[in-house]
């Protein structure tokens, strides 16, 4: 099994690395009436008709600036972290909204760039100093990295891998469960972060095994994306629960986990005894690859 069309592992715009460090070209770009800057903050940019807002450069507000890339068209992208302003001015329809809620809605090209953007904005957002010395760093390579002035060391954007994966016992019911600060039908699959000095899959056994006593085996790799609220790389697997376990929920963690059948979660889901995490999730993918079929059911509640 291998995911495709994941909200946030899209994108048409390439990065063109290879000019971070051309300052002059950087400039021209930044010039360029044809640029479009992408104004984010805080996780959110404007929308006009689930499209995202561009700004001309000289119309773009002053904040951390990074260049995202260039399409096929020539067109250069860059961001710009700094409050988005009032969407009036921009004309009727335009509204703020958050990559959580509109990841899944955006055009390939608009998806990629804020994911993009996003994850730039919340990194320079939360590294402002550093780490050797505490000397406020500035930003370096088009936005990409930042240097410290007092002893010239070169930091780069933090991501955090995260594991997710979906159990199966051996007559295919996949395992759901509830985590404690949840509403109380919101049910989705296992996840947790990687820790230093282990592997990917490692995590997978270790998080399955805390989190519901349950031994994991088998466990394949099935696509990733990325999830910059605010860091992380979300790397999705499937993993097999051999029979005659019983399953023994971590209560700091987890208000309940249960198997389900295919038939049993259709029929949860239709009675609205379940709702599964939003199209925009790495998880609701990988459920429905495992289901076989898109699922009805929104997520409650914004988070
Ligand atoms: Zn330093």
């Amino acid at each position: 099994m291998t995911l495709h069309n994941l909200a946030l592992a899209r994108g048409t715009v390439d990065r063109i690395a290879r000019r971070r460090t051309d300052q002059e070209w950087i400039d021209a770009a930044w010039k360029d009436p044809r640029t479009r800057v992408l104004v984010v903050y805080q996780g959110h940019a404007l929308l006009r008709d689930d499209e995202l807002v561009f700004v001309a450069p000289e119309e773009a507000p002053a904040g951390t600036r990074f260049l995202l890339g260039e399409d096929s068209g020539g067109v250069v992208y860059f961001g710009v972290s700094a409050p988005l302003g009032a969407p009036g001015p921009f004309g009727d329809g335009v509204r703020a909204a958050s990559l959580r809620e509109v990841g899944a809605l955006l055009p390939d090209r608009d998806a990629g760039l804020l994911t993009h953007a996003v994850a730039l904005a919340n990194w320079h957002d939360a590294h402002v100093c550093c780490p050797l010395d505490g000397t406020p760093t500035v930003p370096d390579a088009a936005g990409h990295s930042t240097r410290c002035p007092k002893d010239g060391s070169e930091h780069f954007p933090r991501t955090d891998p995260a594991v997710i994966m979906l159990v199966t016992d051996p007559e295919d019911r996949c395992l759901l469960a509830r985590n404690v600060a949840w509403p109380t039908r919101r049910v989705s699959i296992l996840a947790g972060f990687v820790e230093p000095g282990e592997s990917a899959e490692q995590a997978v056994i270790r998080e399955v095994a805390e989190e519901t006593g349950i031994t994991v085996t088998n466990v394949c790799y099935v696509g990733s994306q990325p999830w910059p609220m605010p860091r992380s790389l979300m790397l999705g697997f499937r993993a097999e629960a051999p029979a005659g376990q019983a399953i023994t929920v971590d209560r700091e963690e987890l208000a309940e986990a249960h198997w389900w059948s295919r038939a049993g979660l259709l029929a949860a889901l239709e009675a609205r005894e379940l709702a599964l995490p939003p199209p925009v999730s790495i998880a609701r993918h990988i459920i429905e690859a495992w289901y076989g079929a898109p699922l009805p059911s929104t997520w409650v509640g914004s988070r």
